[in-house]
């Protein structure tokens, strides 16, 4: 398969599309990045990479952090999270509080925001220096050592982030958050600013493609029965309220973030990351999402 000629090919079907989203504004630090980027990386079990766009250049990944934050905490205290947080699709926007009062206090899933900050106070009772931990993990999942925080992105999210902030105090006054809010709120804000290419995301998520085990340079990152479980809830809670769409239209598990990054695992073959900082209305990228489309068509690849 010449991955290489299909990226290509995708690359320039998608460029009409590039300027058709919104950028996310909600965090002032992300409103100024340009919507005409655009990059795909596809790193393969194999150990080979290709790229085309604006594939090596960083971005901030926003959400798709939580894949990272969730594959430490469940090695660490495996099955014990599930009384914290549910592994449902929410079925409701990504910051929506209305759910856990309902539920009382136990987010639907890790993915949303009350879910992600549960995981992330996971991180703080196990972890003496959070940040980096979090930081050497992602670095050791993408084979870079030059991967970090963009501490401009995680203040201005700071300033703004009152209905994070929210949800962490309504965590708390149920239970379901064991350190100091502002603590958690500021780990989580750090790892939504990590700064990480495509090369760098595919590479970093190919353990998920190979049942845990980098296949490059063969660390164990998780259990097989966990990079399952992983790409589980990838398949059914990862690109916000378009969980169904993405299943039907590109049939891989998936994670997006509103930085415009998504990236997609085809199990036992490779991990593909794409993106293009103009959004849709459910906050994915919009020609991110069409490029992964293409590319299970193209290529004739889904776990379906
Ligand atoms: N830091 C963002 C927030 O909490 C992440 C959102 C996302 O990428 O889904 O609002």
């Amino acid at each position: 398969m010449d991955y290489q000629k299909i990226i290509e090919r995708i690359a320039e079907d998608v460029s009409p599309l590039l300027d058709k989203g919104e950028v996310a504004s909600y965090i002032p630090a992300l409103a100024g990045v340009s919507p005409s980027k655009f990059g795909i990386a596809v790193a393969t079990v194999r150990g080979e990479c290709f790229t085309t766009g604006d594939a090596s250049e960083c971005f901030s990944i926003q959400s798709l952090s939580k894949v990272f934050t969730l594959a430490m905490v469940m090695d660490r205290i495996g099955d014990a999270l599930w009384e914290r947080v549910g592994r449902e699709a929410s079925g409701n926007p990504f910051n929506s509080l209305v759910q856990l009062e309902y539920e009382h206090g136990r987010p639907r899933n890790p993915f949303i925001n009350a879910g992600a900050l549960v995981v992330t106070d996971c991180i703080i009772l196990e972890n003496h220096d959070p940040m980096r931990d979090l930081r050497g993990f992602v670095r050791t999942c993408a084979g870079n050592n030059t991967i970090g925080y963009d501490e401009s992105v995680a203040l201005s999210e700071k300033e703004t982030g009152h209905r994070n902030a929210a949800l962490a105090h309504f965590l708390k006054s149920y239970g379901n958050l064991y350190n100091d809010p502002g603590r958690v709120l500021d780990v989580y804000y750090h790892q939504c600013s990590l700064s990480m290419s495509c090369k760098d995301l595919a590479r970093a998520f190919l353990f998920l493609a190979n049942g845990g085990t980098d296949p490059v340079n063969g660390n164990i990152v998780c259990g097989l029965r966990q990079a399952k479980r992983i790409n589980a809830l990838m398949q059914t809670c990862g690109l916000y309220d378009e969980g169904g769409e993405f299943a039907f239209r590109v049939g891989l598990p998936g994670k997006s973030g509103v930085g415009g990054g998504i990236v997609a695992v085809m199990p036992g073959e490779l991990s593909i990351a794409v993106w293009s900082p103009g959004l849709n209305t459910a906050g994915n990228s919009l020609a991110g999402f069409k490029a992964l489309e293409l590319f299970t068509t193209y290529t004739s690849k889904s776990i379906f």
